[in-house]
C-alpha cells in the first residue's frame, strides 16, 4: 500500500474530468477504468478504504489512476485505485480551486489546511467517516456519532485560518497558493517539499454528500453495526 502525499497534478483539467466521473463517457477509459477498480476489489491502494459497485453506481465513487499520465487518466487496465479524498488530496491545483467545478452550489471539493501531526492518509481514513456521517439521515443511533464528525469538521476547517502562519508565501487564498505551488520548477523541489511539510487537505463535507450517502451504505453502515464498543463509547 502507496499512501498518498499532498500534492499538485500536471493537468489539472483532465483530472478534474477523471474526478467528475468523466472517464465513464469514454468508452476506452471506461472498459480500462472498471477494469482496474474490480482487479483492486474497490479498495484505495493508499488508505484502504474499501468501497463496492452497484448497479446504479458501477464504481462505488473509486477512482482508476496512471500516475505516468499527466492528468492521471487511466487509459489502459494498468492502474492503481483511490478513493475520492486520497485522489483528491494529490491534484490540490484542481481540488481547491474553483474552475472546473460547474456550476456546483456546494462549492470546492475542500481546502488547504496547517495539521503536521496527522499525516494525509490518517487524514483521509477520517474525513471518509466524517462525509458519510454528516450525508446521513440523522436517527437515535447515529446522532452521537454525527456530532462527533460535526465537531471534527469545525476544528479541521478551523485550520484552514492557521495556514497564514506556519506556511511561507501563503497569502490566505488556497487556489492561488495551489497553483503556485504546482508551478514551481522542478530543480527547486526540495523548497518544494519543506513548504509542503504540514499542508494538508480537509474535504468541503458539502460537496461529497453524494458519495457519503452511498459511502454509509457501501461500507460504514455494517462497520458499525458491528461495532457496539465503538457506538458504547459515544454513548
Ligand atoms: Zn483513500
Amino acid at each position: 500500500m502507496t499512501e498518498v502525499c499532498i500534492g499538485t497534478v500536471l493537468d489539472p483539467v483532465i483530472f478534474g474530468k477523471l474526478m467528475a466521473g468523466g472517464w465513464l463517457d469514454n468508452e476506452k477509459a471506461k472498459v480500462a477504468g472498471m477494469q482496474i477498480l474490480r482487479k483492486n476489489k474497490f479498495t484505495c491502494s493508499s488508505c484502504g478504504f474499501v468501497s463496492r459497485s452497484s448497479v446504479q453506481v458501477p464504481h462505488g465513487y473509486m477512482i482508476p489512476v496512471d500516475y505516468a499520465h499527466p492528468g492521471l487518466l487511466a487509459a489502459h487496465g494498468d492502474g492503481g485505485c483511490l478513493c475520492s479524498i486520497c485522489a483528491a488530496s494529490i491534484g490540490i491545483n484542481w481540488s481547491v480551486t474553483i474552475e472546473g467545478q460547474g456550476d456546483s452550489s456546494a462549492g470546492v471539493p475542500g481546502m488547504l489546511i496547517a495539521q503536521s501531526r496527522l499525516t494525509q492518509v490518517q487524514i483521509n481514513r477520517l474525513a471518509l467517516q466524517v462525509i458519510s456521517l454528516l450525508a446521513s439521515q440523522p436517527t437515535p443511533q447515529l446522532s452521537k456519532l454525527q456530532s462527533a464528525a460535526r465537531d471534527i469538521d469545525a476544528a479541521m476547517t478551523a485550520l484552514n485560518h492557521e495556514l497564514g502562519g506556519s506556511i511561507p508565501f501563503y497569502r490566505g487564498n488556497d487556489s492561488d497558493f495551489a497553483r503556485a505551488l504546482s508551478l514551481i520548477p522542478q530543480e527547486y523541489y526540495e523548497q518544494r517539499e519543506d513548504i509542503l511539510g504540514s499542508l494538508r487537505f480537509w474535504p468541503n463535507v458539502r460537496y461529497w454528500k453524494e458519495q457519503g450517502v452511498y459511502w454509509m451504505k457501501s461500507t460504514f453502515e455494517d462497520m458499525l453495526a458491528s461495532d457496539n464498543e465503538l457506538l458504547g463509547v459515544v454513548k
